[in-house]
């Protein structure tokens, strides 16, 4: 069975980068601080307990060019599982409907958990039938909201 989480707001503290989503918008510049964001403490306690009895995998909303940087960063911060969905180039979908597609084609495989800090993309997953929590440790910012539902770039 896996155990399936989101990284920005679960585990990664995006806080010091949602800055750079405020206009003049630079969605490289907000994407290419991932590197120094700091682990949540919450987020990396629930994915390691889960672990001891869980394939982990990672689904984030990050562009496919940011893969060995979260590749990195994840390891960088001992966190465990190495598969890594990250959204495809020119999928600009709204973020539940990149994840509840992925989540469909993982789902042979057996859902245990799915972690998310977006509540739409939770609500998406629950009333599709999976068993997904939302990870509500990080307030979320106004313009990464905004990024993720609305223009679908997270
Ligand atoms: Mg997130």
């Amino acid at each position: 069975m896996l155990a399936v989480f989101d990284i920005d707001g679960v585990v990664a503290d995006v806080r010091h980068r949602v800055h750079h989503l405020e206009p003049p918008k630079s969605w490289r510049a907000f994407f290419r601080e991932a590197a120094d964001d700091t682990l949540l403490a919450e987020g990396a306690r629930l994915v390691t307990e889960l672990a001891t009895d869980h394939e982990v995998v990672w689904l984030t909303g990050r562009p496919e060019w940011l893969r060995r940087t979260t590749a990195e960063w994840l390891a960088g911060q001992g966190l465990p599982g190495t598969e890594l969905h990250l959204r495809p180039e020119r999928d600009y979908r709204p973020a539940r409907q990149y994840k509840l597609d992925v989540l469909r084609r993982l789902a042979s495989r057996g859902i245990a958990a799915f972690v998310d800090d977006d509540s739409d993309v939770i609500d998406t997953a629950l009333a599709a039938g999976y068993p997904a929590v939302l990870a509500d440790w990080l307030p979320r910012d106004p313009a990464l909201r905004d990024a993720q539902d609305r223009l679908g770039r997270t």
